[in-house]
Order: structure tokens, then sequence, then C-alpha cells
């Protein structure tokens, strides 16, 4: 079977014309899928019987399984994709005013090892592919109702995207263009925990995207313990990438900071994420910890997260605290993959 959503092996368009099919079937069938949300060939009304047959015997438009469907008081919802070859991946969507925000994966796993992240903890199995990544975006958009469209994408799911560029970008492209989702590149966030060659990579593509980096901590003694990773590279390397990017596209860069328990969340840390950041057109994002089954760290007391705030406010930085969203069905990433299947999601064809 041949994967519809797969965009680098475009199968499709030639499988048509060796038929004898004119080649506008193409456009009607993409049409069905991004814009009608068709779940399968039989939905596609104004396609021939026949057409629809053939197709269904020979293309799959989902290549996954929904293995469990969660949803949270606040709106957010949680899907658990189980792949064909067994591997599972997690996708997120949240609802905020008239923002619809999904939160998607790019690998199975993920070797950058962050020690509080529940994606890590197994290491990475492998890539996912950009067909794989575009069909995260059509679950997703599946559960919103029919007067609704996405809005934002964040790749801040399972995995390092830029570990997996090309696939993402791939990906993106489709949710990006007229008949995909036609969602704009200034609304699509990439997340990175830092590969500096992979962000100057990126800003030579050109496109409009947001950068988010990811730090956790304020200088390389913390973060390495933190994000492993980072003894490859120092947070001076990947700041200079960061700054490039900036230089290439114009975008105001987002730095991400989980706030720890007692771990990274002290005045004196604060300090110090104000020296590093002080100058930049950026936005710095934290995130009080959700607590993850088997690991150690703590949500920050409240009286810490006001502290942290205030040294950043007064150190000039533009800062944002996100509320936890989802937490209640353990929306964090990685926990729902680990959690076992009791019963299968009342969406899960089949
Ligand atoms: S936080 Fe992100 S980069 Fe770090 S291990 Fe988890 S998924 Fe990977």
């Amino acid at each position: 079977m041949h994967h519809l959503l797969e965009p680098t092996t475009d199968s499709l368009s030639p499988w048509l014309a060796e038929r004898g099919y004119p080649a506008y079937r193409a456009g009607q069938v993409r049409s069905w899928v991004f814009a009608r949300r068709a779940g399968s060939f039989d939905d596609m009304t104004d396609l021939p019987r026949q057409v629809r047959g053939e197709l269904a015997a020979e293309f799959s438009i989902f290549a996954t399984r929904i293995a469990r469907h969660s949803r949270a008081d606040d709106g957010t919802q949680k899907l658990l994709l189980e792949l064909a070859d067994g591997g599972r991946i997690e996708c997120v969507l949240l609802v905020d005013g008239p923002r619809r925000t999904i939160c998607i994966s790019s690998q199975v796993g993920c070797a950058m090892g962050c020690v509080f992240c529940a994606s890590g903890l197994d290491g990475v199995e492998r890539n996912l592919t950009a067909g794989e990544i575009v069909e995260q975006m059509l679950r997703l958009q599946q559960l919103l109702p029919p007067d609704e469209r996405l809005s934002h994408i964040v790749v801040m799911g399972m995995g390092e995207p830029l570990a997996n560029l090309d696939a993402v970008l791939a990906a993106l492209d489709v949710a990006r263009s007229d008949d995909g989702l036609g969602i704009s590149a200034r609304r699509i966030t990439i997340s990175t925990v830092g590969l500096p060659a992979a962000i100057r990579k990126l800003a030579q593509v050109g496109t409009p995207y947001n950068l988010a980096v990811s730090l956790h901590a304020p200088g390389d003694e913390l973060r390495n313990e933190l994000v492993p990773v980072n003894k490859n590279t120092g947070l001076a390397a990947i700041l200079d990438a960061a700054d490039d990017f900036f230089q290439a596209n114009g975008r105001r860069l987002t730095f991400e900071y989980v706030l720890l328990g007692d771990v990274n969340d002290s005045p004196r840390h604060a300090q110090q994420l104000v020296r590093l950041l002080r100058g930049r057109m950026a936005l710095v994002n934290v995130i009080p910890y959700n607590p993850v089954a088997g690991l150690s760290y703590r949500t920050p007391s409240k009286l810490a997260v006001h502290a942290f705030r205030n040294v950043l406010v007064d150190g000039g930085l533009h800062v944002k605290f996100r509320q936890r969203k989802g937490s209640e069905i353990d929306a964090a990433c990685g926990q729902l993959r680990r959690l076992p299947i009791v019963a299968p999601s009342p969406l899960a064809p089949g």
C-alpha cells in the first residue's frame, strides 16, 4: 500500500496517468483529504465508484491507528498514534481563544536525553516520515468541529525536529500550501534543543518559520546535566546560530525554559538568564514543569515562579509564563506513550 500523505513520493499522479484517469482527480482527492477531512476514499462522492475502489485497494490515507484519545477539561485533546511498524507517537490539539494550535512529533522517541522528559527516556527509535508528520496534522484537524480550522503548528512534540529536518520541512510545505492546510509559516514554530548546523540550514531555507530554542538552564554547567547533548555544543555556539537565524529571517526568537522545582528556578538562575539573553529580540517562554511518572523532578512553588518572573521582567526580558494545559491527560510530550494501552479509543478505526 502507498501512503497517500507521503509528499516526498507523490505516487498518485503517475498512478492516475497510468490508468488513463484525468490528472484533475489528484486535486479532487487532495481537496477531500485536506479541506473536507475525508477519512476514506468512500467519502469522495464526486469520484467514480470504480476509481474510489481502485484507490482504496492501493492507497491508504492514514497509515496510523489511534491507540488512545484523551480530552482535558480545558479543551486540550491528545492522541497516541500507533505507526505501521508498531512505534508510538503523540500529538496534541490546544484550544486557546480563537487559536487552534497543534503540537506534533518529529521522531519516535528522542536522542537528546533531556533528563526531565518522558520522550527521551528510551532514546530514539527512528525518524518519522514526512507523511507521518502530515498525518498527525490531519488526525488532529478531524477533532475540530467542521466550522473550525487549525491556526498554528508547533513542532515541539516527541523528538528533535532539527535532527529530522528534511522530513519536517517537507511536511510543513504541505501544511503551508493552499491546497494543503493553508497555514502561514509565521504561525508555525520549530522547536530545538539547539543543533547549530541545522539551525543555520533552516535559516538558509528562507521560509519565515519561528524558531524556539529550549534552554532550560542559563549556563553550560547546569545545562550539561539537564540537556546532555549540550556537552557537544555549548550555549555560546547555540546562541550564535540562533542570532544568525534572526539576522537571516528577522523573526523574533523564542527561548523555552522549563522551570524545575529547586533545580533551575532560583533568583540566581534568573539573573544568569537575564545576563545571557539581554539585548536580544526574543521572548522567554517559561513553562512550570509538569511532573512525569518515574522521574523525580517537581513543579516549582508559586513563590519561586513569582520571584523568577520578577527578576526576568526587572532585567528587561520579554517574558511569557505559559499555563500548564491538559495536565490531567499527561499532555507533556512522551507521557501518554508510556502508559499501558488498556482499551482502544472510541475514535480508533477498526
Ligand atoms: S524535551 Fe524535547 S529534545 Fe528533550 S528529550 Fe524531550 S523530546 Fe527530546
